[in-house]
C-alpha cells in the first residue's frame, strides 16, 4: 500500500470574520500552533487557502497523528482539525489516498465524498472527482454504500495548486480567536471548581491570561498553591495561561479578623484579593480583570456585594460564568479536565477565619469605615511586591517567541 504524508488540516471561521484583522489572526494562530506542537512529530505548517496545514514527518503513526489532532482541536482559534493524507493531484493517488483515510475510520456504513478545487487549472470539475472517487471507494469498499444524506462518513478531497489532501476524520474543535489577540487579563484563580472555567472562557476569546492566587499560607499549608500550579499545567496544554503570581494572604486575613466586624470579613478579604489583583494587572499591562463568580451561588455573590467588591478597584471585572449553573460550570471543567483537580480539599484563604454569618448586604460605609483601620495600600504593595511568579508554557511569553 502506499504510504502518503501525514496532514492535519485547521479549519478557523471566525477568524474568516475578521476582515482586515484576518492576516494576524492567521499569523497568531500559526506561531501558537507551532509552539503547542513541539512534542509532536512536525515538519512545517503553513497557511493554505484559509486553512492551515500541519504536515507531519513521514512514518508518523495514526496513533501520534490523532493525538495531535485531538491537541490542535483544543487550542483557542481551532473550529475544526482534520487527519488525513497529501498526495499528488492525480485520480489514481487521490483514490488511493481516499482508500487509505478511509481503511482509518473505525466503524461506518455509508459514506459519501466532498471535493473542492481551489484552483481550477485541475482540469475534472469537482462533481466528476465526487463520482470518480466514490466509484472507487465502492470497489475497495464493497459492503459500504455511498449515502448523500448524513452519511456516516465524508470524505474530504481538497486539490490545491500542486497537490491534493484528503481526508475522512474530523473533530470538532473550540472555536474562539487564537491566544493573544485580544489582549491581556489577570483572572482571580482559586483552586476551586470556577475560576479555572472563567479563566479559560477568556482564553478562549484570544486574551493572554495571567492567574493571581491567594493562599492562607503561612496560616494554613500551601496545598493550594500546588493544585492551582497542577490546574495551569493543564490549561498550559493548550496555551490558555502563560504565568500566575501566588500570593501568602495568611497573615493579612488574621490582622483583618482582628480588627474588623466578623460580618465584613469576607468582604474586606475580597477587596484586598481584587485590590492586589488590580496592583499586579498594572505591572502586567492588564486591562481587565476576571473572577468565576456566579450570581447568587454563595453569600459574597450576591449584587449587593458584587458591588461592594467593584468598589475597591478601577479596571473593569469580567465574569464570564455570572449567568451559568454549577451544574454547566462542572460539566465545561470535566471537558477541560480540571475537574478533577478542584475537587481535591485545600484550605486557602477562603476558608480562613470565616464569620458564622457572613454579611449578605454589605453597605459601602461600613465597608470602608472597616478597612481604615488597617494600612490597605501598604497591603496591597507588599503583597503584590512579595508574589511568586511561575511561568508556564505559553507561546506568548517573550523568551520563548
Ligand atoms: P471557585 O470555584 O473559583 O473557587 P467559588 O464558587 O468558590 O469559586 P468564591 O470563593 O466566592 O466562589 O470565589 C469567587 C471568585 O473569587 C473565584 O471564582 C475566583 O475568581 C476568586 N477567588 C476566590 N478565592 C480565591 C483565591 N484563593 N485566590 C484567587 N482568587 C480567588
Ligand atoms: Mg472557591
Amino acid at each position: 500500500m502506499i504510504m502518503y504524508q501525514r496532514v492535519i488540516l485547521v479549519h478557523y471561521h471566525e477568524i474568516g470574520l475578521k476582515g482586515k484583522n484576518r492576516g494576524s489572526f492567521e499569523q497568531r494562530l500559526l506561531k501558537n500552533l507551532k509552539f503547542l506542537l513541539e512534542g509532536f512529530p512536525v515538519v512545517d505548517i503553513h497557511r493554505i487557502s484559509g486553512r492551515l496545514v500541519v504536515f507531519l514527518k513521514e512514518g508518523t503513526s495514526l496513533h501520534i497523528a490523532c493525538a495531535c489532532e485531538e491537541i490542535i482541536a483544543q487550542i483557542p482559534g481551532v473550529a475544526r482539525a482534520s487527519c488525513g493524507f497529501k498526495c499528488p493531484r492525480n485520480m489514481d493517488d487521490i483514490g488511493q489516498a481516499a482508500i487509505n483515510a478511509l481503511a482509518e475510520v473505525q466503524t461506518f456504513e455509508t459514506f459519501k465524498v466532498q471535493a473542492r478545487r481551489n484552483h481550477t487549472d485541475f482540469e475534472i470539475d469537482s462533481m466528476q472527482i465526487n463520482r470518480d472517487i466514490g466509484a472507487i471507494l465502492c470497489e475497495a469498499y464493497p459492503t459500504k454504500h455511498v449515502k448523500m444524506k448524513s452519511p456516516d462518513v465524508q470524505v474530504d478531497v481538497e486539490v490545491i495548486q500542486n497537490s491534493a489532501f484528503v481526508y475522512a476524520k474530523s473533530i470538532v474543535g473550540i472555536g474562539g480567536l487564537p491566544v493573544g489577540s485580544s489582549g491581556r487579563v489577570v483572572c482571580l484563580l482559586s483552586s476551586g471548581i470556577d475560576s479555572p472555567v472563567a479563566l479559560w472562557r477568556l482564553a478562549r476569546r484570544g486574551a493572554n491570561c495571567i492567574g493571581v492566587h491567594f493562599s492562607g499560607a503561612p496560616v494554613t499549608s500551601d496545598t493550594s498553591e500546588y493544585l492551582v500550579d497542577d490546574i495551569a499545567h493543564v490549561l498550559e496544554k493548550t496555551g490558555c495561561i502563560s504565568r500566575i503570581y501566588t500570593c501568602a494572604m495568611g497573615d493579612y486575613q488574621r490582622e483583618i479578623s482582628v480588627l474588623a466586624p466578623p460580618p465584613l470579613r469576607v468582604i474586606l478579604y475580597r477587596r484586598l484579593m481584587f485590590k492586589t489583583a488590580e496592583r499586579i494587572a498594572h505591572i502586567e499591562g492588564a486591562r481587565a480583570l476576571v473572577t468565576g463568580e456566579s450570581l447568587g451561588q454563595v453569600a459574597s455573590q450576591t449584587l449587593d456585594n458584587i458591588a461592594a467588591t467593584d468598589q475597591s478597584v478601577n479596571l473593569p471585572i469580567l465574569r464570564p460564568l455570572i449567568g451559568t449553573d454549577k451544574q454547566e460550570i462542572i460539566a465545561q471543567a470535566q471537558q477541560l479536565g480540571t475537574f478533577e483537580i478542584s475537587s481535591q480539599d485545600a484550605p486557602d484563604c477562603c476558608t480562613l477565619f470565616m464569620p458564622r454569618s457572613p454579611e449578605t448586604h454589605a453597605k459601602i460605609d461600613a465597608v470602608l469605615q472597616a478597612e481604615s483601620e488597617y494600612p490597605l495600600e501598604n497591603w496591597v504593595e507588599e503583597l503584590a511586591s512579595n508574589a511568586c511568579v511561575h511561568e508556564y508554557n505559553s507561546p506568548l511569553l517573550k523568551r520563548k517567541n
